[in-house]
């Protein structure tokens, strides 16, 4: 009998995507055999500063996974009216998707460590199984989850930050070998990150 499919989904704001998210996907999808990754940039984050335009954030997103058969965007987080929760990300994809799926949804630790605060974060845990990626010499606070519920992946490309990105942006620095050069040029293109933007 074949086994059930693992699908990994990869939450994030992606203001910009860059090769640190796709080192660590690519790095999930090997330690933990899925079979493919859903990328799904977040319509409109919760607790969260101004962000890009979700369909710039979307479309730089899409560039970046392009050549890479085992990566794929979702809209479902842009498309659906309201916050982001992630118990509604998960909720959609697995209608897409099935029941036979085996889910594994994919943040940052540093959001991970405060999932006691998102909306119905039983629901989550009960949907995927959840997949901390942290920087080099991180630390996860203990967010007091079940045992087993959450793991922990170090990858070292994720020293690279969309926050630095964007200040980089800002101030003239180079991003190039930073994003994939297809974002680099979209940013450049779209005037995105400028200081006065
Ligand atoms: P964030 O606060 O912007 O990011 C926190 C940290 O995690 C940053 O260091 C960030 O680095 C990193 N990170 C973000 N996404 C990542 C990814 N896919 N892989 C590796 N590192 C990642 O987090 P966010 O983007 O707002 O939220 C992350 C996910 O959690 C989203 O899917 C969001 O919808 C979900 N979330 C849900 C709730 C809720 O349900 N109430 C609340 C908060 C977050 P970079 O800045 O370099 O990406």
């Amino acid at each position: 009998m074949s086994r059930a499919a693992r699908v990994g989904v990869m939450g994030g704001t992606f203001d910009p995507i860059h090769l640190g998210h796709l080192v660590a996907a690519s790095e999930v999808s090997y330690r933990f055999a899925l079979d493919r990754v859903m990328f799904v940039p977040t319509g409109r984050p919760w607790q969260k500063r101004e962000v890009s335009a979700a369909e710039h954030r979307v479309a730089m997103t899409e560039l970046a996974v392009r050549d890479d058969p085992r990566f794929a965007v979702s809209r479902v987080d842009v498309d659906r009216e309201g916050p982001t929760y992630t118990v509604d990300t998960l909720r959609d994809l697995r209608a897409e998707v099935g029941d036979d799926v085996e889910l594994f949804f994919i943040t940052g630790a540093d959001a991970l460590g405060a999932i006691l605060t998102w909306r119905d974060p039983a629901e989550v845990l009960r949907l995927a199984h959840l997949i901390g990626v942290t920087r080099p010499g991180h630390e996860l606070a203990d967010p007091g989850l079940p045992e087993g519920s959450v793991s922990l992946v170090e990858v070292p490309a994720m020293a690279i930050s969309s926050t630095d990105l964007r200040a980089r942006v800002a101030s003239g620095a180079p991003v190039r070998y930073l994003v994939p050069t297809s974002v680099e040029h979209y940013v450049h293109e779209h005037g995105l990150y400028r200081a006065a933007s």
